[in-house]
């Protein structure tokens, strides 16, 4: 396209530049020629009238002559002869003739005729009438001043300037009246020679006379008769240099607008070859533009454009998004070549796990974009995150590396013609991300109510940052573990309360993990303890299980932080057994062995809990040394309810036997439950069966109803 705009705009170039060069010279040309008729015409003109004027004077010259006009009074021919007639001969005019207004006889001399024979006379060449008009005009000229009319005349087919005047005395008084003066009259022919001196000096050709009317292509001058009336004209060919400089101009000009077509020629095939490389290098610029260098996927402008081109179609899609966990780290701790070569991996396995019409992309970083389309658009969604989690279960090999990515995954789905590019992009983010807090394994769909869990968050997280500085609103309630065998209430386990003003009662499941998420849990986790501590004071022989979040166990004040406060309300560490989960092993491993390490040796108890939900790997409890073993509410559920569950809790006690745990079943709910475990052996039970967690107060009102054995509290009792 842009190669043929060029090719026409060089073209048109030429042409243009060729047909100015041409008009140019012709319109010069042409103006040459214009000035050239122009000046001949004023030359002609010119020449013209200096004949007549010479003429005139010659004229003139004869007429005011005493002598002459006396022997012409005395009508003395001969004397007339001798000195004016003769003088025609060689003169420049042809005819001299005089006239006698009295009888108006004339006298003619032909100079022509004089010369070849002795009989100078001739017939008259103007007429009486002629004559007396020409009188008529000298008549108010006074005697002494110059009377000297000029015409042209023909006759016969010849035509003759003529000048005449009265012949009168020089410097005295006339002895005729000014009537009777004979008048003197010259003419000259304009013979072919005249004319041919005159185109001689005029530099013309063609120089005519003719009684036709001119036209206005040539230029012309009329010749006046004795009336004023012109008789004929003087017509020519006026030089035409234009013509000329054509013809000059005509070889070098055609030289050099060949010259010039020859170059702006190769000028426009070079400019079409550049054209041509621009074009070529324009369409790799701009698919260049669209290409994601490292993996050689689309990158995010080509996704939105082909996302603005799938809207002109009428299809179903879902769009997904994906991020890989954990990124970040594996580029600080194996460099980023292996970290390009590990995104490399993935973008051609996730391109191998596509359907044709769907389009994958890199929108940067590690995010990939893939639209799906068509009626199955939701389905074939779903088949490749399955696919894909399937091939990174199967690990990636990197330089000898093995990796097991997991990637969160999140999609939303729509109809092209409805969908607006940053919404959808919006909603999908927003879906992964949520499955990516979730570290969930599957994708997960977006949802309106996901945006509305988000908001409630950020409510929670904003009303917590508040209470976390008043401090005021936080409580713990106790809940009873009890001996399986006799119902003994053995230890409390310690869970938060929070009453906010604002939000009510916010239940724990619904702040710890924002809590944990801001990183508010050490703060929060630090008054927990110092709580339960506090209230240990009333009862030194109580014992609590208190919950540790992993974070909490991350922060580096906690060793320090549980020293101090234990030892500011003089708890002794043995009555305290932390909760932690696993989870906590597996993200690190070394730094939660390293604590929970001090805190053994500092003499608290440490239990994991919720075992069963997460890895439940072995090797792990193996690793670490627990001193209870806390079974997941969701295996107490299905006792009585799922095939097995009676074998299940029996093996999970041989595990905690074979550890040397105590082990613990939470969330007991019926007496069905309580006598299943009793009989299978469990050490400790919790759950609603005995007691919901209580505040302090009602723990004291518990602890005096249901452990009658209970030493200390009744020596505090009777203390009291
Ligand atoms: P968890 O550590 O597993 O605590 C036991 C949860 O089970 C408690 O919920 C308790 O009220 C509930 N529960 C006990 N018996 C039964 C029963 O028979 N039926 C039912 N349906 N539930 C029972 P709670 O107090 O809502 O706490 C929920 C979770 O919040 C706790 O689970 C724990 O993970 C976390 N949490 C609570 N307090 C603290 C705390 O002080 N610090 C930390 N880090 N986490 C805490
Ligand atoms: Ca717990
Ligand atoms: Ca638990």
């Amino acid at each position: 396209m842009l190669v043929k705009k060029i090719m026409w705009m060089m073209l048109s170039a030429m042409i243009m530049a060729v047909v100015m060069v041409v008009l140019i010279t012709a319109w010069t040309a042409q103006k040459n020629n214009e000035r050239a008729a122009a000046d001949s015409l004023q030359m002609v003109r010119g020449g013209y009238f200096a004949e007549i004027q010479k003429l005139e004077a010659l004229n003139y010259d004869y007429s005011a002559w005493t002598a002459a006009m006396e022997a012409a009074v005395a009508k003395d021919v001969d004397w007339l002869y001798e000195n004016m007639g003769s003088a025609a001969i060689g003169a420049p005019f042809h005819i001299l003739e005089i006239f006698w207004p009295q009888d108006w006889a004339s006298l003619t001399w032909n100079p022509d005729i004089v010369e070849n024979e002795s009989a100078p006379l001739t017939t008259p060449l103007l007429s009486v009438e002629t004559v007396q008009a020409i009188q008529e005009m000298m008549r108010p000229v006074e005697l002494g001043e110059q009377d000297t009319q000029n015409f042209a005349f023909s006759k016969d087919g010849k035509f003759y300037l003529v000048a005449a005047s009265r012949l009168q005395p020089w410097g005295q008084a006339s002895p005729v009246p000014a009537d009777e003066l004979p008048i003197n009259i010259m003419a000259q022919e304009l013979t072919r020679d005249v004319l041919s001196e005159l185109e001689a000096i005029f530099l013309i050709e063609d120089l005519t006379l003719s009684t036709q009317m001119p036209t206005t292509d040539l230029p012309s001058v009329p010749l006046l008769g004795p009336n004023g009336e012109p008789i004929a004209h003087l017509k020519w060919t006026p030089p035409r240099p234009g013509d000329a400089l054509i013809q000059i101009a005509a070889i070098p000009i055609a030289a050099g607008l060949l010259v010039f077509l020859t170059l702006s020629g190769a000028v426009t095939v070079m400019a079409r070859r550049n054209a041509s490389e621009l074009v070529v290098r324009e369409v790799e610029a701009s698919i260049a533009a669209r290409v994601d260098v490292l993996t050689g996927l689309p990158n995010r402008m080509a996704f939105n454009e082909n996302f603005a081109r799938l809207r002109k179609q009428d299809v179903k899609f879902a769009l997904l998004l994906m991020d890989l966990n954990g990124f970040k780290a594996i580029n600080d701790e194996f460099g980023h070549k292996i970290g390009d070569e590990l995104l490399r991996s993935i973008a051609k396995i996730a391109t191998q796990c596509l359907r044709e019409q769907d389009t994958i992309a890199r929108l940067g970083g590690d995010e990939f974009s893939i639209m799906f389309t068509g009626e199955y658009a939701e389905a074939a969604c779903i088949k490749f995150c399955n696919d894909l989690t399937h091939q990174m279960v199967n690990s990636i090999k990197v330089n000898d590396l093995v990796f097991q990515p997991k990637i969160a995954m999140g999609y939303t789905i729509g109809r092209s013609t409805e969908a607006n590019a940053s919404e959808l992009m919006h909603e999908a983010d927003f879906a992964m991300y949520a499955a990516k807090n979730a570290k969930l394994s599957e994708p997960l769909k977006y949802d309106k109510l996901l945006e509305e869990d988000k908001i409630k968050e950020l409510e929670i997280q904003h009303a917590l940052e508040g209470a976390l500085r008043e401090k005021t609103e936080f409580s713990v309630a106790y809940q009873p573990i009890v001996d399986a065998k006799t119902g003994e209430l053995k230890l409390v386990e310690a869970l938060v309360r929070w009453n906010s003003t604002t939000l009510g009662n916010v239940p724990p499941d619904a702040f710890i993990s924002i809590a944990e998420k801001t990183g508010m849990i050490v703060e929060l986790g630090r008054l927990i303890i110092d709580n339960v501590f506090k209230d240990m004071e009333e009862f030194p022989e109580l014992k609590v299980s208190i919950n540790l979040s992993p974070v909490q166990l991350r922060s580096r004040s906690i060793l320090n932080d549980i020293q101090c406060m234990a030892k500011a309300h003089r708890v002794n560490p043995r009555l305290v057994t932390f909760e932690v989960t696993e989870s906590m092993l597996v993200d690190d491993p070394e730094l939660t062995a390293f604590i929970l390490d001090c805190l053994s040796d500092q003499g608290y108890g440490i239990a994991i809990d919720d075992f069963g939900t997460g890895f439940s790997s072995i090797g792990y409890l193996r690793k670490f040394h627990f001193d209870k073993l806390k079974i997941d509410k969701s295996f107490v559920d299905d006792i009585g309810v799922a095939e097995n569950s009676g074998n299940l809790m029996k093996a999970l006690v041989f595990l905690s036997r074979s550890l040397n745990m105590e082990i613990v079943a939470e969330g007991v709910e019926t007496e069905e439950q309580c006598e299943m475990l009793k009989d299978v052996d469990y050490d400790l039970l919790q759950g609603y069966f005995f007691s919901r967690p209580l505040p302090f107060s009602d723990l004291k009102d518990y602890i005096a109803e249901n452990s009658l054995n209970f030493q200390s509290f009744q020596k505090l009792q009777r203390s009291a």
